[in-house]
């Protein structure tokens, strides 16, 4: 029986390829990526019509949109990658190759269970290599914006605190504090599913953007209701917050760190991920 690996020190790939479809978030068009297992340590990019132009995946790719990270790769794009990244680090993978066709990565769920599914279908192995040592921060990081808080200190292992503060009464105050493992990220933090609002998705689709946003692929708030209920968890959007903070964190690795959270959003974590690639080089 496949399980996990039990931290995120050793390097590990798949066992095969994982080929999947979707519908992408923006354009509402079919999109298709392949996981490929790879000798090459970290995470690699390519694109099917040129699948032998391997990208090494890189903190100053990151282009910052208010909905998902998008990477911009020599001019081409990529959006709606922090779910995948998400999946792929918090699993334990190190070594990993992924093949887009599309400018997208598809949305499944809005989660990143679909993707957990597919790896513990294929499986992992150890890596030929050794992966990068894991980030180590030796002082305090902080970053903000606002009200917006991101606030990191040394440790041992991994630890994420996560806040979120809505004035809707589906959401509210919300917080979630995770020591974060392959297998706690699998059970704990992989099924939650983004979030939106019913009034700004409207909007959003009228100005043509989020094309394939719908019901299916994420969590629909009224204000102080859900539209699709039931949640996975009574706290399923600050969970969801910390695994689109572990996607952004794909670009750096997983640091040892204290991490602290409150109203994090994709451009901070893009600012918190350039602060610990700063103190590492
Ligand atoms: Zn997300």
């Amino acid at each position: 029986m496949f399980s996990f690996p039990n931290d995120y020190e050793q390097g590990w790939t798949l066992q095969n390829e994982i080929k999947k479809d979707g519908i992408g978030l923006h354009t509402g068009l079919q999109c298709s990526v392949i996981i490929k297992p790879s000798e090459l340590e970290g995470f690699h990019i390519s694109f099917s019509e040129e699948p032998n132009n391997i990208i090494p995946l890189n903190i100053s790719q990151v282009r910052n949109t208010p909905l998902c990270t998008t990477l911009d790769l020599n001019g081409k794009h990529v959006s709606t990658v922090e779910h995948l990244l998400a999946a792929l680090i918090g699993a334990g993978l190190t070594h990993v190759n992924i093949e887009i066709n599309g400018g997208e990565i598809p949305l499944l769920d809005g989660s990143a269970i679909a993707w957990i599914e597919e790896i513990e279908r294929v499986g992992m192995i150890n890596s030929i290599s050794s992966p990068r040592p894991r980030p180590e921060i030796k002082s305090p990081i902080f970053v903000n914006n606002g009200e917006s808080v991101i606030f990191a200190i040394p440790s041992d292992n991994l630890k994420l605190i996560g806040l979120i503060d809505f004035p809707h009464k589906a959401i509210g105050q919300q917080m979630f504090s995770i020591e974060l493992s392959p297998n706690n990220f699998v059970k704990e933090i992989a099924p939650a599913r983004t979030f939106g609002f019913l009034d700004q998705l409207e909007e959003l689709k009228k100005a043509g953007l989020i094309k394939g946003g719908a019901l299916e692929n994420a969590l629909v708030c009224n204000g102080d209701s859900w539209v699709n209920p039931p949640l996975r968890f009574a706290n399923e959007p600050v969970r969801h917050k910390l695994l689109d903070l572990i996607g952004d964190l794909a670009f750096v690795g997983l640091p040892k760190a204290q991490i602290f959270v409150y109203k994090g959003s994709h451009s901070l974590h893009a600012e918190f991920a350039a602060s610990i690639q700063k103190v590492l080089t």
